[in-house]
This record gives C-alpha cells, structure tokens and sequence, in this order.
C-alpha cells in the first residue's frame, strides 16, 4: 500500500466526526453506522428467504448506492483514483468488512477483489455465492472512480467454502483477464 495514501486515510478515519446533537457520526464527510456484523447478514438471509432471487437485486442495487456515495466522498476530500484501491482496501477491512484486497485497472477499467472472511460469509454456509450487497457496493466504488455504471460478479465465496470471497468486473470476460499479473499480483497480498 502507498505509504502517503494510508497517511491519509488514516488521517480521515482519525477525523471521524461525532455530531452527538443530530446522532450522527461521519467519516470522510460521509455519514455512518456502527451495527452489528449479525444484523447484516440476517437482512441477507431473511431478504432471500422472504423474495426469493429478487432479493439479490435489491442488496446488489443498496449496495450500490451506498459504495458510490462512499467513493464520492472520498474523492471529494482530495484522494486520487489512483488511490482508492489502497482506500478501498483500508477503509473496508478497518469497518470490519473482512480483510479485502484489490487491483483496480484504472486505464482498462477493471477490476478484481479478493476478501478474506468477509462479512456476509462468515458464518455462513450456502451452495451460491451470498455476498450480493459487498458485490454491489465494490461495483458502486469502481462507478464513481471510472465515471461510468460497473458491475461486479462474485465468482468465488467462501460461503461455500472457497478459500475466499472474489469480486470482478464485467468489463471483460473473466477469462480475458490477465491471469498471470493477476495472481502474481494477488498473491503478493495475501494474509
Ligand atoms: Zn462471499
């Protein structure tokens, strides 16, 4: 990770604002929520149970909204494209989202995320992948850093039972993506 880019993440998550008068608190100027780690993965379970497949569109779509309004704020307080892999990367895996790692493509404008023990699979035992809303919000970051609607697929979950949680974009087909540099570098990053 770039040493000045974790400075200045670390600056901003040190700067977290608590507005104890409207109950709020905001980080990066965004304004957050400390739950529990439970609470969100039973809104997944009890979303699919009650709507079946829809309910994959809906945390897709929330996940979004929310991971683009994220990156927004970010970029707003001055740090680069260049530098939300590294952001994405600190900000997600401190908020306890799972231990994430990234490489973001910015001239090619793709991407691929690998997340250790995230959250919506910790605990979790299923057939399909489950982590619909983290794949939506990685997709809603990577919209606001190219300027342009992206999605994202999980192509592995460690729901049920990969190694680990792995997030690409559509932007070429997964087997286009170059493997070699890909792995090399992602396995420089793991745990
Ligand atoms: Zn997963």
């Amino acid at each position: 990770m770039n040493n000045e880019t974790k400075l200045k993440c670390l600056s901003l998550l040190e700067r977290t604002e608590y507005f104890d008068d409207e109950g709020e608190l905001r980080i990066a100027g965004s304004d957050c929520l400390i739950i529990g780690g439970a609470s969100i993965r039973a809104w997944a379970k009890v979303t699919e149970q009650v709507l079946g497949l829809g309910a994959r569109v809906i945390m897709i779509e929330a996940g979004k909204k929310a991971g683009e309004q994220f990156a927004d704020s970010l970029l707003k307080q001055g740090l680069k494209p260049e530098e939300m892999g590294d952001a994405l990367e600190l900000f997600l895996t401190r908020g306890g989202w799972g231990k994430i790692r990234a490489k973001i493509d910015i001239k090619k404008q793709t991407a691929i995320f690998r997340i250790w023990n995230s959250v919506t699979s910790r605990q979790t035992n299923a057939q399909k992948p489950t982590c619909h809303f983290i794949s939506g919000y990685l997709a809603g970051m990577l919209t606001a850093i190219f300027g342009k609607n992206v999605e994202c697929f999980e192509t592995k979950c460690a729901a049920k039972k990969d190694e680990f949680c792995e997030f690409q974009t559509n932007s070429i087909p997964c087997s286009q993506i170059d493997s070699t540099s890909t792995e090399a570098s992602l396995s420089q990053l793991k745990q």
